[in-house]
């Protein structure tokens, strides 16, 4: 069987440090996929093959902050990542959202909002609730995680293919 294989692009932004690059490791640990790193990791785009109900898709990854329009407009999904302990990532991820909407580049692509290490309970500083709130009022979905502890990384993985797939199919 040598069906082409449909590879996507997907952006994950936010500020430094709140675990972008953790997170694409820990999505090659992942039991539920065909993990390997691309050829193409050396130009800083890391590749993921993921096999989700009985199709292989390609997921490229890229952690650089791409912030003009074009390069954002090569990518299929955004994933906006911010830290539930550190209040100025959320006010970023707040402003990235409002940058892709205002370059209408929410429209066609899906989009989640990712709160991430949620491990550190007791230094929380943004609640569950403020994160809904945010995606809510962008029509983006939200997804509480840890890198830390590995808990729903395979749930947004595989949230993001789904996501992707759902929106080709209807445009
Ligand atoms: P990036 O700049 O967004 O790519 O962030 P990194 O992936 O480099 O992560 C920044 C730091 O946060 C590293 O020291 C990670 O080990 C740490 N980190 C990432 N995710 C988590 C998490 O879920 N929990 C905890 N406690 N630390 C994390």
């Amino acid at each position: 069987n040598h069906e082409p294989v449909e590879v996507y692009h997907v952006s994950m932004l936010g500020a430094p440090g709140v675990g972008k690059a953790a997170l694409v490791s820990q999505f090659k640990t992942s039991d539920c996929i065909n993990a390997y790193e691309g050829a193409e990791a050396d130009l800083g785009e890391q590749s993921i093959s993921i096999i989700l109900n009985g199709i292989e898709s390609l997921l490229k990854f890229s952690t650089d902050n791409k912030e003009n329009k074009d390069e954002l407009e090569e990518a299929d999904a955004y994933l906006v990542v911010y830290s539930v302990v550190d209040k100025s990532s959320f006010t970023r991820a707040e402003q990235i959202l409002s940058y892709l909407q205002d370059k209408d580049l929410i429209r066609a692509r899906p989009v989640i909002l990712v709160a991430n290490k949620i491990d550190l309970a007791r230094s929380r500083a943004i609640s569950a609730q403020d994160g809904k709130c945010l995606a809510c009022t962008f029509r983006a979905k939200f997804i509480e995680v840890s890198v830390g502890i590995n808990h729903n990384c395979d749930e947004l993985l595989a949230g993001t293919l789904t996501q992707i797939r759902l929106k080709k199919e209807y445009n």
